[in-house]
């Protein structure tokens, strides 16, 4: 018998090929090369190994089908489009905050051309890019000034950094917390030149626990930071930020509010527990307030810091600011964001993470229902459930939203099934609930209904279930 590794076409002969002509024409032959290169390399180990199954590949079309794959498999981008089964809404891995049309165009607009990102048109010089959504946070808000960074927690480093390089701040024991990834505030604070004034016990701090701390430690600041990913219940207490606002006056010091979750609007129009707004916090006196762009605000990946000129003026003369500067692209969306929050009820209806956020059980259970049709035609089973989903981003710790799931059973398990579901184009990210795979349409966006149900029929199929 003849050694069938003899069978195997050479790459030139391949690349030469009527069958690899149109792959040439797809992706850089360098690549298309060298991908050549492996896969014969692999079915010679595979002839060698006594591999059956390839003994006699089909032609030359067997090789130009297996490149193929291969060429797809490597040139797929790294980052990726998901469907969020989760009802998870500001999931941090899957992307915080799907972006308002109005947004996601103003920032491919911007991506694409020239801009006056620092550039006065009118006046014909050199401008500054931080000029740019002042005027909308200011008008939303009613801070006297602001800046935005990179993100919120660049704000933080950035405030610190210029209030209390060298000095201590004064921070509640209760409030030393991990934001998440590794973000502690007392690292921060260090990382940032300041040293932590820890004031109090982590359930109560007192007014007058400040107002010791302040007179013992040379503390430069008081840092007040919002309790967003956790709670503290039962024997509590917590010095007001109208209280610690006097305070700092008194002590010619500023009073800083690291807000995090950025909402703009009234929480009762999200049928949501109170949240503070940015602009309580500094109607309550606060000299900084930081918030997150890509949280409840709904917007891009930003860190926007309000309150008054004199400390934002400083905020932008600190070299640092250079390195936590955002970019164009980013101020593009955040402006085209915050636009639609001069009209709250456009805001609710355009921003998707407010909508999402808005969606009621009667909207979920609807669209449940037409999907489980669809699957029902396919012959594929599945059942509406209840289903809790989570606001996220380390927002509204313990909030349930409520809703309805599509419930799955995978003839191979939950996990073999959520396993296919999420190794497709896009991937489908569900959540396993008592060894079933829901998915929560809260989270899946509008028009994402038949991607999701042909990778729901592709993951039945892959698992051999015939429909
Ligand atoms: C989320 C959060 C941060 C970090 O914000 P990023 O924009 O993710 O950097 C900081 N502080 C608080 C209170 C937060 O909730």
């Amino acid at each position: 018998m003849s050694d069938p590794r003899r069978g195997i076409p050479s790459v030139d002969a391949l690349l030469a090929s009527p069958e690899f002509e149109p792959i040439l024409k797809g992706f850089p032959r360098q690549l298309v090369v060298k991908v050549t290169r492996i896969v014969i390399q692999e079915i010679r180990n595979r002839l060698l190994a006594g591999d059956k199954d390839i003994v006699e590949p089909d032609g030359l079309s067997y090789y130009a089908r297996t490149v193929v794959i291969r060429l797809e498999q490597e040139t797929m981008p790294s980052l990726r489009g998901v469907i969020n089964g989760t009802g998870v809404v500001l999931h941090t891995n899957l992307g915080r905050a799907p972006l308002a049309e109005v947004a996601a165009d103003a920032m491919a607009t911007t991506a694409r051309g020239y801009s006056n990102l620092e550039y006065d048109v009118e006046a014909g010089r050199r401008g500054s890019r931080y000029d740019h959504c002042v005027k909308l946070l200011r008008e939303l808000t009613g801070a006297e000034d602001a800046i935005v960074v990179n993100n919120n927690a660049a704000a933080l480093v950035l405030v610190l950094n210029t209030t209390a390089r060298g000095k201590g701040v004064a921070v509640s024991r209760g409030e030393l917390v991990e934001i998440g990834g590794g973000f502690r505030i007392p690292e921060i604070l260090e990382r940032a030149g300041a040293f932590l004034v820890e004031v109090g016990s982590t359930n109560r701090t007192r007014l007058s626990d400040y107002q010791n701390s302040i007179k013992k430690d040379k503390v430069a600041a008081i840092l007040k930071v919002h309790r967003s990913n956790f709670r503290i219940t039962g024997f509590t207490e917590d010095a007001t930020l109208a209280s610690l606002a006097d305070l700092a006056n008194e002590e010619g010091i500023p009073l800083l509010h690291d807000l995090g979750s950025g909402l703009f609007v009234a929480s009762d129009a999200l049928a949501l527990p109170a949240e503070p707004l940015a602009a309580d916090s500094l109607s309550a006196g606060a000299d900084l307030v930081a918030v997150s762009g890509d949280k409840l605000l709904g917007g891009p990946q930003a860190g926007i810091i309000l309150g008054n000129s004199e400390l934002i003026n400083s905020l932008r003369q600190n070299p640092l600011c250079r390195a936590l500067r955002v970019d164009k692209v980013t101020l593009a969306g955040l402006e085209a964001t915050l636009q639609l929050y001069r009209d709250p009820g456009q805001a609710l209806e355009l921003i998707p993470t407010l909508r999402m956020l808005g969606n009621t059980p009667e909207n979920l259970g609807k669209r449940c229902e037409e999907l489980a049709a669809e699957l029902t035609e396919l012959g594929i089973g599945s059942s509406i459930v209840e289903s809790e989903g989570r606001v996220g981003g380390g927002t509204y710790p313990g909030v349930k939203l409520p809703g309805f799931a599509l419930a799955l059973d995978g003839p191979d398990g939950a996990e073999a099934l959520a396993m296919h579901l999420r190794s497709g184009d896009p991937p489908v990210i569900a959540r396993i609930v008592d060894q079933r795979v829901f998915i929560d349409l809260r989270t899946v966006l509008p028009g994402q209904e038949n991607d999701l149900v042909r990778r729901v029929r592709e993951a039945f199929s892959n698992e051999g279930f015939d429909s």
